[in-house]
């Protein structure tokens, strides 16, 4: 059907168009591009670990041994942009290995935004940045109708491998604002309950990840350490350090409550 891919000049149709003021004329992820074989419902969010030049650099996805590329990207700049790095019609390489429910590979399925931000477990994200993510966010969740527990990290999909967006990002006020899930706080109490009286089983916190999405390898203690610290980078920040306790539990067992329910 005279796909080209692995580079651009010669194919118009699939020339980025540009959400902001970068030049219209490059061709960013084009070199890091796939036909997609799924329809789109999932949106990774990531952050960059880079600075905006070097960033734009690394997912132009020319560098043979660093083939990446990205949907969107946001700027850190006082008034952020976005940059629309390649068409949302091709899966980009952002995910890397990466494992939810029973998807093995989430650039196929995936559009992805990376946000420009050194490490977003250590530093903030300002809010015209948020503001940015939110507007953009909720109009691809919108268009492509993708459910709110499909909205994910990069920490979430390849656990002890990733740690984007980080700890500070905001999940809350995105599902506030209708991007992504969160629990109740009703549920979550009630659960905090149960289980400040006796925390589960591996097993048991097993089967619970399991049944949320997530992906741990087996029930050792380490592997679900690792699970338990990507699930609380997005879903209790305020203390990440792969542990059991009462009310991560209760968080886990709230959001299956609230959209896993049978
Ligand atoms: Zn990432």
């Amino acid at each position: 059907m005279g796909l080209v891919l692995g580079g651009c000049a010669t194919s118009t149709d699939q020339k980025p168009t540009v959400i902001g003021t970068y030049p219209a004329d490059e061709c960013l992820s084009c070199e890091a591009i796939m036909p997609r074989s799924v329809p789109i419902t999932y949106l990774i969010l990531h952050h960059t670990a880079a600075p905006l030049p070097s960033a734009l650099a690394i997912l132009r996805g020319k560098d043979p041994q660093h083939k990446v590329g990205i949907h969107y990207l946001v700027s850190d700049e006082t008034v952020p942009r976005v940059f629309k790095l390649a068409a949302e019609e091709f899966s980009t390489s952002h995910a890397g290995k990466s494992k939810w429910l029973n998807i093995k590979s989430m650039n196929q399925s995936s559009i992805g935004i990376e946000i420009v931000n050194l490490d977003g477990n250590t530093n903030v994200y300002p809010k015209e940045q948020i503001s940015k993510i939110i507007d953009l966010s909720l109009d691809i969740v919108k268009r492509h109708q993708i459910p709110a527990t499909n909205v994910l990290a990069h920490s979430d999909i390849a656990i002890g491998r990733k740690i984007d967006p980080g700890s500070n990002f905001p999940w809350k006020l995105l599902a506030e604002s209708g991007v992504g899930a969160w629990p109740d706080d009703v549920d979550v109490a009630r659960f905090k309950i149960l289980y400040t009286q006796k925390i589960p089983s591996n097993v048991e916190i097993f089967d619970m990840l399991i049944t949320y999405g997530y992906r741990p390898e087996n029930a050792q203690a380490n592997t679900i350490k690792s699970a338990l610290d990507a699930f609380q980078r997005h879903f209790r920040t305020s203390k990440v350090n792969g542990e059991a306790d009462a009310e991560t539990i209760a968080i886990l067992a709230a959001l299956n409550f609230k959209y896993r329910k049978k």
